[in-house]
Order: C-alpha cells, then structure tokens, then sequence
C-alpha cells in the first residue's frame, strides 16, 4: 500500500508567470516592439478587409513641440473608438495626420536664423520650417506610439507633402471655379508684429487699457438746414474714440437715423448728441449749464458736413443702425480703413478706403506729429495734437475687452489691406455656401448636443472668409495676373498645370519657377493677349488647409470613403478644424466632411485652471509612461467623462495606477488558476455547471451588453468604473473569494473545479477583449498568457467583442436562466445580511474567522424556497462550515431576515481550513473533513490510472 499523499502537495495553489508588478515601463517597450515586428496595423488590416468600414479621420495636430496632456486625451480617446470599432468587427482605418504650415514654426525659424533670413532666400527659409516641422512630427508620432495608440504612422498625412499641397491649391480652385473666391480690399485683424492677416479663429480677447477721447467736430455745412433754431449758431458735434491713432482716417460721423438727437448750447457753442447719452456727454465735456436748443432725428444729420479735427478734409455726416446708446456720444467717428462696420458704411458712402497704417503699424503720410509712429504710441501724440487745437473735449483711460493675437498676445488693429476672400454668400448648387453649411450641421450627430448651435451661430454670423496671409511657410494661393493689364487668369488649364506641378514637387516648385515655367505653353491674358504673367505670392489661411484633409485622406481607398464618420476634436475646435473643413467640404462638394462630431474637454488642474505650458500645471504623458506606463496614461482619459473638462494631476495618475493594479489582481488570479486548464478537454457546458458560475457568468454576460453599448456611445468612464467596480467587488472581493476554497482544495479533475475554472477562464477571455481598447498593453500581456484554443488570433486587437454565447455558450432554458439570476440575486443579499452579522462575532471574538462559525438564518417563507434551492451552496457562498436555515415567522417581524453564527461544532480540517464532525474519522487522513477525504481518494485515484 502506497503512502497517504502529503497534504500540502494536494492542493491546487494559483501559480503564473504574469507577474503581479506590471513593470509598464519597462514591458511597454518591449510590446511595442513586438507589435512593430508583427506589423499589427496590417495584420488588423488585413482581418478586417472586407468588413464594413467605421472611419474616423484624424485632426491634425500641430508640429511645433512635444505632446502635452491634452494630445494624450485627444489620442487615446480615438484610439479607443478606433479599437473599439474594430473589435466589433469593423475595419475601422486610423490615419494619423499633422499640421506642418503655418506662423508659431516660421517665427520659431524667424528667431533662430536672426539676421541671416534677411539673406535667404523664400525656398531656404521653407527648408528651415520643413526641417522644424518634420522634426516634431516624428517626435509626436513616436510620443502617440509610447502610449499604445495603433495607426498608420509610417504612412500619415502631413499638410506640407507634395500630395497634401496638391489637394489644398485644387480645392482652392474649385471655389475659384465656382467664382466664391475675390479679392478686395477690407479691413481684417491685423497683427502688426507678426505682421500678417489673422483669422477670426486667431483671435483672443482680454483686458487692454486704451485711451478714451471726446472730439469735437466742427459743422461746415448750414446748421440751419438741420433745425432752423441752429440758424447761425456755431454748432459741433462731439464724436468718441479709444483709438485716437484712427482719426488721421476719420472720414465722417455716423448718426443713427431713428435715434432722437439734442442741440445743446454751452458757452456760445452748440453741440449735438444723442438725447440717450446727453446726461453722460455734458458730465464728461463739462458742459454744465447747457441748454437745449433743438431737438430731432438722426436722419436729419445725413449729408451734413463737418471739418476734421485737425486735417484739411471734409466729414461727412452719414447714416447708421450699428450706432447705439451703450456708451460714446451717438455720434460715431468713422474711419472705413480700420474697422469692420465703418468699412461697409465707407462703401456705402463712397468715401476714401485707403489705409495709411503701414503693415508694422506705422501711421504714413500724416502730421509730423505723429508721422511715422507705430499706433498705440502714435496716441498720445495726436492727444496733444487734438488738446494745440483746441477739439479735445475730453480724455481719460479705460481699460476694456480687446483683441489680441493668439500668437503673440500684442494687440491687434483692424486694417484695410488686399486680401483675398471666400463669400459666405457664394452660391453652392441651389443655396449659399453660409445656408448650405446650415443646412449640413443639422444631418449632422454632435456630441455633446450643444454643438450644434454653437457652431450654427459660427456659421450664420461670420464674415466672409480671408485666407490669405502675407508669410512664407505655407501654400501660395497659386494664381497668376497679367503682367501688363492686371487681369487676374482664370483658366483651369493653369489651375491643373499648378496641381500637377504641386503634386510632383511640392508647393516649393511656386518659389523655384516662373511663371512660364509653370503654365502651359502658348498661355495667353484673356484681357489683353499678352502672355506675360506674375505669380501671387500670399499663401492661404492654414485652417484652409487643414480644413481640406478630409480631401486628401478620404475617398482615394476602398477602406477610407468619404465624408467620415467622426471628427473627435477639443472644444476649440467649432470655430478651427470643424469648421474650416465644413466649409471647405461644402464649397466644394456641398456636404459636410462628416456624420458625426465629438468634442473633448479641456484638461484642468486640481485647482480647476486650464493647464497651459506657461502655468507648468500640466502633467507630461511620455513622462507618466516612463514612470508609471503609457497604460496609466489611458486609463486616466478613460476615467475622466471627456465631455466635460476635465482634471489632470499626478496625485489623479497614482490613484489610476492604484485601481491598475486592482484590474491587473484579477486577471492574475483568473491565470493563476487556469494554469493546466485545457479549454478543449476540460471547459463544461453551462447547464451543467455550478449554480454560482453559472450566475456569475450571466452576470458577466450582462456586463459585456453593457460595455460595448458605452463603447458605441464612446462613453468610455462608465466603462472604466464598471469594470474597476466588477473586478474589485463582484469578482474579488466575492465570486474570486468563494471560489479559492473549490478551485484549491477540489481534486483537480473535478466537475466542481473544472466548473469554476470554465468560469474563470470565461470571465478573463471577455474581460481581456472588453478593456482592450483602453488598456493596450495588458490586454495583450492576458491574452499572451490566456489557454490557446484553436484559431486563437495571435493578438488580441486582432479579437473580436464577446458575443452573449462566447461567455455563456448556449443556454439550453433562458427561463431556467432567468430564475436562476434572480435566485442569485437574493442569496447575495442575503449572504451581506450574514457577512454582517460574521463580522460582529469576529468582533465580539467569538469566532476568528467565518469558517469557524455556523451561520442560522431566518427568513420569510418566499426566501426560505429559495435558500432551500441552493441548500449545498451556501456554506461556500458564507465561507463558513455550516448554514442553517430557518423559518422567520418566530422572528422579531420587523426584519424579515435575522442572522445567528454560533460557533462550529468539530474540528478544524487541517486541509481545507472548514470545520466539521467528521474530522479523524478517516483512518488514512485523519486531521482532514470528509470532503477533503473524498478529494484526496480522487486524487489517488487517478495518480494510479
Ligand atoms: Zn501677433
Ligand atoms: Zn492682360
Ligand atoms: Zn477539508
């Protein structure tokens, strides 16, 4: 007779290689290089070709500088929709894309060539800028690789390749061809630092102090003409202004034909201004004592004349319902060359529109008072000027809301210049551009909802577009003029000449070749037949640019079509990307680029401040992956509800990479005991599985539904805290607790083992799929180590979403299911009742642990059915070594559940720690319970066959 087994040797101990330190930043690297050598974005590729496509297009981020917090947001949020997308079966295509034109990378180049620009030419400064802005992009792509984002990196999109160039001028030149493109002479946002054009988008406003100047305006016309109680008089008007420096271009005074006006006589002068701001002008003028002479309406001041303050030059008096009663006097000094409103009243009126503010901001061809000065200094000159001449009515400082260059921060002014434009009143097909993209943004799915106002009210209030700037580092709006008449040619002969040509060499080739060089032979003016041409030298708006992406990525292959089905971009974006490209995408194609726009928060720190690189309150992702790992990274974007602002701290990092190791504990205890499981020689069919697993499959099963609906509804922090709260509660601290006693003291060949592993390895194969999307890394690590099954795909992002049947198989009775779900359910409560009532006699110390107790029940009699269902399984669901049930109707009628734990009876098994009766009764092993008994005779059992 062989010798008792050695009852240490008996159980089944969890025991894996997956470690229970992560070690991501270290492990990390080595995944990625795996997935590089294994070419991953193919391989997903190549198993999803065919499929239906899901593709979201990438918005371009800028190439000047290493990822911050709110790139990691941005990218892992749609590699998660990417990922996602992809493990529900589509082929859901990413290609990366970026930003390489543009200002902050030519001024960067500006300060580091200092004086040696001034003796480059054009195509070496843009070597410089390509060399700037392909250096970033290759620090960026390996910065988004880092933590775990998958796309097409060795082939993404840059708006500065030859193809990409090719894509902007032909885009351009479809709205020249739909005649949507003139240029004019107007008044933009101009920087005179930076000195260039700037789009509305590049605007910021914030506290500027200005001077505040009351003039007066001498009449010149008759006065009488107006009121005949002016007859005579000496009458004025009294115009108000915070930009003194404009009225060298002061070309007349607008009234509001509908407001009321007063005459008031102080001092032997009469001087009008509106009823509304009478009370205020007289306080601020010092006109105290004045009287009313006169009394009428604005219209009457039409076509009246006035003298300018200080120059030889007739002021118009002129009509206006932009005048309001906010503040000033009624009556509006206007200068067409430096504003907006004034320029279209300019128009109107026929007044001169030209701008004497040279592109640095220096005021030519004025007064030696303040001729050749920059604006904001030439002020106070012409304050004095104003005061020798005896106008100046007042003057204070006032500090207001004003415009300012995104980026430089200086002040901007409004200057009329030429440049060229897009007319939101352009026709497309049957419409306006601007009514058409309105038209477009409701087909469209915004999320949040809110978008879609936000940006209609963009879109119904902007002016017409100015893409031209006056810089180097971008694409040339490629059109040519006549050399001789001016005329400007409009053939697409030439427009497919400068697209080939962009195509083959780049936008470079418009600074490496004439113009001769570039049209077709023969090219003759339309206006006057020459055939001598020069070049247009400004380039176009970069958000023309990157608003054409959806032209250049899309559309060209079979996995990629066109329009998108997401652009996922910052809140910035409504009046950036999303908005650039709708108009773009309408203009030419008259449909929006896109189905559906989703918007991220901004990143916050703990203190609620938006982080910026100046404040340092960031965090730097590459650093947290070199720290703690790119995973963590993710997890903390899938934590946050992205909607919304959002919070970034290291203090928020560690408590992620704290709930990481909870999730990582799982799936480690889900390995540890799967480490001889044979899916395909030991896996049991559900129905005749263990109550509990079953329900905890259900369970699982459920969770999965959940899951990927959130993932359709790119609700990705419910994901993050459902699955944080399953495996912590649900499957640690209760199913995984029950089950250890079944999985390490059964024999191994057991049903009630196998059950419970079957389970286990169940739960773990979905729940590796379901956080695969978010965390790249250990999904990968889990599934290296899950059991290998037939066609098992090497990667896990090569996996499919469980389906109901990959976690429960079929289910023989969906009812017998159901009943016994719900039956689970109350036991669970039940099982807290007791847990409770365990942990008082642990406290009162008369057990020390629940396996050293009995635990008696009472319940309802609609309870006490159940519990008799499940009558073998709840000493194991207590962990205790007895469960007595008992009727409730002798109870106190308050509770309709009591729990009793008295102390069990027996002794303890030395094997499995229960208490029982039974224990020495076997002569072979006689410090062990009669379950453990039978164990081991199985276990010898089989050592024998
Ligand atoms: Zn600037
Ligand atoms: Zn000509
Ligand atoms: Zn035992």
């Amino acid at each position: 007779m062989r010798a008792p087994l050695e009852l240490k040797t008996t159980l089944n101990l969890p025991k894996t290689d997956f470690s229970m330190k992560a070690n991501l930043p270290q492990n990390e690297p080595k995944w990625l290089e795996r997935w590089e050598k294994m070419g991953i974005y193919g391989k997903i590729r190549a198993a999803r070709k065919g499929s239906p496509t899901y593709v979201l297009h990438d918005g371009p981020p800028y190439a000047n500088g290493a990822i911050h917090e709110g790139h990691a947001l941005n990218k892992s949020l749609k590699d998660f929709v990417v990922k996602s997308k992809t493990m529900a079966g589509f082929d859901s295509p990413y290609v990366p894309g970026w930003d390489c034109h543009g200002l902050p990378i030519e001024i960067k180049v500006d300060e580091s060539l200092g004086r040696k620009k001034l003796e480059m030419s054009p195509l070496d400064v843009r070597k410089k800028c390509r060399e700037y802005a392909q250096k970033y992009l290759d620090i960026q792509r390996e910065q988004f690789k880092r933590i775990g984002v998958f796309g097409r990196f060795d082939e993404p999109y840059s708006t500065m390749s030859p193809q990409y160039e090719s894509v902007i001028v032909r885009t351009l030149f479809d709205f020249m061809e739909k005649g949507a493109v003139y240029k004019g002479l107007r008044p933009v946002y101009w920087c005179i630092f930076d000195k260039t054009a700037l789009a509305e988008a590049e605007i910021e406003y914030g506290p500027h102090t200005s001077p505040s100047v009351w003039v007066k305006y001498r009449m010149t016309s008759d006065p009488g003409a107006v009121d005949p109680a002016l007859a005579g008089k000496r009458v004025n008007t009294i115009i108000w202004t915070t930009t003194p420096w404009t009225l060298p271009a002061s070309m007349a005074v607008a009234f509001h034909p509908k407001l009321e006006y007063v005459a008031l006589e102080h001092a032997g002068e009469v001087y009008i201004v509106a009823d509304a701001l009478a009370k205020a002008t007289v306080e601020k003028c010092n006109l105290t004592g004045a009287v009313e002479v006169a009394r009428f309406a604005g219209s009457k001041l039409e076509h009246t004349t006035f003298a300018h303050p200080f120059l030889e030059r007739k002021i118009l008096g002129v009509l206006a319902e932009y005048v309001t009663t906010d503040q000033g006097t009624g009556a509006v000094h206007t200068a067409p060359s430096h504003g907006e409103d004034d320029f279209y009243t300019g128009a109107k009126y026929h007044l001169d529109q030209t701008c004497n503010v040279d592109e640095s901001g220096r005021l030519r061809n004025g007064l030696p008072e303040y001729d050749g000065k920059r604006v904001f200094e030439a002020n106070a000159s012409i304050i004095e000027l104003l005061k020798s001449r005896n106008v100046l009515m007042a003057s204070e400082k006032i500090e207001h809301s004003y415009p300012h260059c995104w980026r430089c921060h200086n002040p901007v002014i409004f200057r009329a210049t030429e440049q060229w434009f897009i007319s939101m009143e352009a026709r497309v097909e049957d419409s306006t551009l601007r009514q058409r993209s309105l038209d477009e943004i409701k087909k469209v799915r915004w999320i949040p909802a809110w978008g879609e106002e936000r940006i209609s009210n963009m879109i119904a209030t902007r002016p017409d577009w100015c893409i031209s700037r006056q810089r180097v580092w971008g694409v040339p709006i490629a059109v040519f003029f006549c050399e001789v008449c001016g005329k400007l040619l409009e053939s697409s002969e030439a427009y497919k000449s400068v697209v080939d040509l962009f195509a083959r060499e780049g936008a470079d080739s418009w600074y490496k070749h004439e113009a001769h060089d570039i049209l077709p032979p023969g090219t003759k003016c339309p206006g006057c037949g020459e055939a001598r041409f020069r070049k247009e030298m400004d380039i176009i708006d970069v958000w023309f640019e990157s608003g054409s992406s959806h032209a250049a990525v899309l559309g060209h292959e079979p996995n990629l079509p066109w329009p998108a089905d997401l652009y996922l971009e910052g809140g910035d974006q409504y009046r950036g990307w999303f908005h650039s490209s709708l108009l773009c995408a309408v203009g030419t194609r008259g449909r929006a680029p896109y189905r559906s726009v989703a918007t991220n928060g901004w990143t916050l720190d703990p203190q609620g401040r938006a982080t910026s690189k100046s404040l340092g309150n960031g965090i730097d992702p590459v650093d947290i992956a070199k720290r703690l790992g790119g995973e963590i990274v993710r997890l903390w974007v899938a934590s946050v509800d992205f909607q919304e602002d959002v919070r970034v701290s290291e203090e928020l990092m560690q408590r992620v990479a704290e709930n990481y190791r909870k999730i990582r504990n799982t799936f480690r205890f889900i390995l540890g005991n799967l480490r001889e499981f044979d899916p395909q020689m030991h896996s049991v069919p559900f129905a005749d599985m263990l109550p509990l697993d079953q329900y905890m499959l259900l369970r699982t099963k459920e969770m999965s539904e959940r899951v990927q609906k959130w993932y359709e509804n790119f609700e990705f922090h419910r994901i993050y805290h459902q699955v944080n709260d399953f495996c912590t509660v649900d499957l640690s601290a209760v199913y995984f607790d029950v089950l250890k006693d079944r999985l390490y003291t059964a024999a191994p060949n057991s049903q009630a083992r196998r059950s419970a592993q079957t389970a286990a390895w169940r739960i773990g194969e979905a729940l590796v799929r379901l956080m695969a999307p978010i965390m790249t890394f250990t999904a990968e690590e889990v599934w290296s180590f899950l059991p290998r099954v037939a066609n098992r795909q090497e990667s896990v992002h090569l996996a499919h979403f469980p389906k109901p049947e990959d976690i429960t198989g079929k289910v023989a009775d969906p009812i017998e299911a159901q009943t016994l779900h719900a039956d689970f359910d109350v036991l669970m409560a039940v099982r807290d009742e007791a847990l409770k009532a365990l942990e008082v006699a642990r406290r009162d110390k008369l057990i020390g642990s629940a396996l050293e107790a009995i635990v008696t029940v009472h319940v309802p009699e609609n309870i006490y059915k159940i519990l008799e269902r499940y009558r073998h399984d709840l000493r194991f669901l207590l962990i205790a070594s007895g469960v007595v049930v008992k009727h409730a109707s002798e109870g106190n009628g308050s509770t309709p559940m009591r729990v009793e734990v008295t102390k069990a009876p027996g002794a303890k098994c030395e094997r499995c720690w229960n208490y029982s009766l039974e224990v020495g009764k076997n002569e072979r092993y006689p410090t062990v319970c009669e379950r453990c008994t039978a164990a081991l005779n199985e276990i010898e059992r089989e050592q024998i066959a």
